[in-house]
């Protein structure tokens, strides 16, 4: 007796599908069935077709299927300063002549978000973290293209204009202008779409946030759960700033006033002493690694030292572009100079770029590989792109030749939001001209015409 065909929402088929689950499972002329948002099966495509009548089909031929990519740790709306920021200075925070944060209205901070979710989604990366001003209107972005995010607003009282010259004046006012905009953003958009938005606490760093700020996130995030992200020993300046104001170094600050811990998500973790490092290891933080902007700097963070002291890592762009797989091969290139051997590969990196993301956001059970049970964030690859051939193992090609470039269709949540590299729930063109139309503002007051 042959079992009748069940409905499901939908079928992905593709020519390879690597799930990236523990034991790094591949099917040749594969698929993958999706209900209310979920894979429910995964094998041979003639399987799964004789197992399901699908509502809807997305034929993958000359497809590779592979989990969406999670990026750890990033700012949409400081697209304002790309292309510009990495020949001027570092942190855009920290650096005067530059569009600032606070000149950003919420308009512009939406259009700057929409068109930084837009380059995220063409690059595969289906879940990222993102934190910045206006958080509620880069939480709007993200929701209406689709995207999984951890949104957080960005909580400091080091007041900004000062501290792009390198003054640190803290204010209470703006403390506490900051901790509202975070919480309100919590209110308002915390759980959206069933889950698919999810919100935390993101005070910006050591050096910008004053210990009784830095005490009373610490409250607001034990009370509200999830993660809290920040920046972590990222320039000279933070850790001497922090050591001239309390005694102690950056993450010895976090670990006294209960902040470090395996909730913390750090960017950067780069001007550590080793006495550092065994601390991060061993309160078990995550450091989400930017190799690209670090590079950009003209740094290395010592990421094998952390992971060997008990720190996990996960990957990010931090705005630098919305190419992870690019930013896996900066990092396996760097740590091969920094350690003088090889030292990492692409199953390793690839692994920071999916899993061990999710599993430090907390969503380790719902994406980060391709399972039955877990959500369908799905990124299909043009398996006839120069740069995936020849395809032997599959990870060496994927992380060393391949770019977000060759992205074609993704899939969040069981939606497809990317056809072809264009959106489906937005007008991209749209996006890229109203950024445009923003830049050209921001950039005139910062006494730097856009060229045209
Ligand atoms: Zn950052």
């Amino acid at each position: 007796m042959y079992e009748q065909p069940k409905p499901c929402d939908l079928l992905v088929t593709s020519d390879l599908v690597l799930t990236l689950d523990a034991s790094d499972r591949t099917f040749r002329d594969g698929a993958i069935t999706v209900s209310d948002r979920t894979i429910v099966d995964i094998g041979r495509a003639d399987e799964l077709r004789a197992r399901w009548t699908p509502a809807a089909t997305i034929e993958g031929k000359g497809r590779i299927a592979m989990p969406g990519l999670v990026n750890v740790h990033n700012h949409t709306p400081l697209m304002i300063t790309r292309g510009m920021i990495e020949d001027i200075g570092f942190a855009p925070m920290y650096t005067p002549g530059i569009p600032q944060g606070h000149w950003l209205t919420e308009e512009d901070a939406y259009a700057l978000s929409s068109l930084g979710m837009y380059e995220l989604l063409r690059a595969g990366c289906t879940t990222v973290v993102d934190f910045y001003r206006y958080p509620s209107a880069c939480a709007q972005a993200a929701a209406e293209l689709g995207v999984r995010a951890v949104m957080a607003g960005r909580v400091h009282d080091a007041e900004p204009g000062a501290l792009a010259t390198g003054r640190y004046d803290y204010s209470r006012a703006i403390g506490e202008a900051s901790l509202r905009e975070n919480a309100e953003l919590i209110e308002r958009w915390n759980g959206h779409d069933n889950g698919r938005i999810r919100c935390d606490w993101a005070p910006h760093a050591p050096d910008t946030c004053s210990d009784d700020l830095l005490r009373e996130v610490k409250k607001l995030a034990d009370a509200h759960g999830g993660n809290v992200h920040t920046h972590l020993s990222q320039l000279p300046l933070e850790v001497e700033t922090v050591k001239a104001r309390t005694g102690l170094t950056p993450p010895q600050l976090l670990d006294k006033l209960g902040l470090l811990n395996d909730r913390l998500i750090a960017a950067h973790c780069i001007h550590m002493e080793r006495a550092d490092i065994e601390l991060c290891g061993k309160a078990k933080i995550t450091v989400a690694h930017a190799p690209i902007g670090n590079a950009r700097g003209g740094r290395i963070a010592p990421i094998m030292e952390l992971r060997e002291a008990g720190a996990r890592i996960a990957l990010c762009t931090d705005t630098a572009s919305g190419d992870l797989i690019e930013a896996m091969r900066w990092a396996i290139s760097m740590q091969r100079i920094n350690r003088q051997g090889n030292v990492l590969d692409a199953r390793t990196v690839l692994d920071w770029g999916t899993r061990q993301g999710a599993e430090a956001i907390g969503l380790g059970d719902t994406v980060g590989s391709l399972e039955i049970g877990k959500r369908a964030d799905i990124v299909l690859l043009d398996s006839r792109s120069p740069t995936l051939a020849p395809l032997v193992d599959g990870y060496g090609v994927l992380v060393h030749s391949a770019s977000g470039h060759d992205v074609d269709t993704v899939i969040v949540d069981g939606r497809l939001v990317l056809s072809g590299g264009r959106l489906t729930l937005a007008d991209g063109d749209a996006i890229v001209a109203q950024a445009q139309k923003v830049a050209n503002t921001l950039w005139a007051r910062a006494g730097r015409q856009p060229i045209g």
